[in-house]
């Protein structure tokens, strides 16, 4: 018998598990269900725009081994490419603000990327944590992986998840839930989704103090309103890997119902996530509450909740941010 082809783990980005979440599926009527990416080499769902990014980058020539990737991002990117990069033969330097939480300082230190913590600056600020990783990138003549605007990053999407959903619901998904970050994983799944079922519904949920549910309700880019302590998603601003999408359904979900929902996984299901993957699956059952019952909706756990031990996960740190663990699924998304 001829041996099997193995590969590299940069070649084990993607193909996660469909998870069926139980007890909101029970709840709704409808298969609630989630990609799970903290299952992914590098632990986030970024791993995928990381591949994707580095790999179109090689074939444009921009890429050769000894050659160092910049990024600003706020953890998990860079911990994607510093995970593809390092299987690859590449350095990172990863500019990331000062908010994000300390274990995934102490991920990328440990991975071995070189870390720059800035001070969390608006996109306006020119010391707004991109625009230092493009100035470096400039300088020092680095590969700048650009996720917001590098539409490498939806096209992984595009190719992976999308049709990786579509395989494992059988082809029967009717919705496509996510939050924005960079907007590669909505725009590129609903996209692929969409050309093989118009009727797939593209939804968006948003966190408070970010402009995406603005922009896909009202065409403004408002955001004055809340803020969040979720990381990795909050968009202010239409990214090229936004343009030109088509989201039917836009949702605000705040912090005390997201919280809720991970609490519930954790405890009830065994899945264990972070703030954004509560954002999307609370995103999925307000969908399903309005459109279903009987119908598949699938979203995105992004990462592991163990990324953020120290603060949601952290009771001390709730009570001082005035969040509460405990509260019931049912009440909190009033199902
Ligand atoms: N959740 C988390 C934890 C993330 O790190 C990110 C990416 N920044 C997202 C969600 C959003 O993904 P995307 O950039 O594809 O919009």
């Amino acid at each position: 018998m001829s041996r099997p082809p193995y590969h590299g783990l940069d070649f084990h980005v993607g193909k996660t598990p469909l998870v069926r979440l139980k007890r909101l599926s029970e709840l709704t009527g409808c298969e609630i269900l989630g990609k799970a990416e903290f299952m992914n080499p590098g632990g986030s769902v970024k791993d995928r725009a990381a591949h994707g990014i580095i790999t179109d980058a090689e074939r444009r020539g921009l890429l050769k081994p000894g050659d160092t990737i910049v990024e600003g991002t706020a953890g998990n990117t860079g911990i994607g490419l510093t995970v593809v990069g390092h299987a690859r033969g590449y350095k990172t330097v990863i500019v990331i603000p000062d908010t994000q939480s300390p274990e995934k300082f102490q991920q990328l230190r440990t991975l071995g990327a070189e870390v720059m913590p800035v001070p969390a600056k608006p996109y306006s600020d020119p010391g707004n944590y991109n625009h230092i990783a493009r100035g470096l990138a400039e300088e020092r003549g680095w590969f700048w992986a650009n996720q917001f605007d590098n539409t490498a990053n939806r096209k992984a999407h595009y190719d992976t998840t999308g049709p990786e959903i579509w395989e494992q619901t059988g082809g029967s998904v009717d919705a496509f839930v996510a939050s924005v970050g960079t907007g590669g994983t909505l725009a590129g799944t609903s996209q692929y989704l969409k050309e093989r079922n118009p009727k797939v519904a593209a939804v968006c949920a948003d966190p408070y103090g970010a402009a995406m549910w603005s922009w896909f309700t009202n065409g403004n880019l408002d955001d004055d309103d809340g803020d969040s302590f979720a990381e990795g998603i909050g968009q202010g601003r239409v990214t090229k890997n936004l343009e030109g999408i088509t989201v039917d359904k836009a949702y605000r979900i705040g912090d005390q119902v997201a919280l809720s929902v991970i609490y519930q996984l954790l405890h009830e299901e065994g899945i264990f996530v972070g703030l954004s993957s509560g954002i999307n699956v609370a995103g999925a059952v307000r969908y399903a509450l309005e459109h279903g019952p009987g119908l598949t909706i699938a979203t995105i756990l992004c990462d592991s909740g163990a990324k953020y031990q120290s603060k949601i996960f952290n009771p001390e740190w709730l009570l001082e941010n005035g969040l509460e663990p405990g509260l019931p699924v049912e009440s909190a998304l009033k199902v």
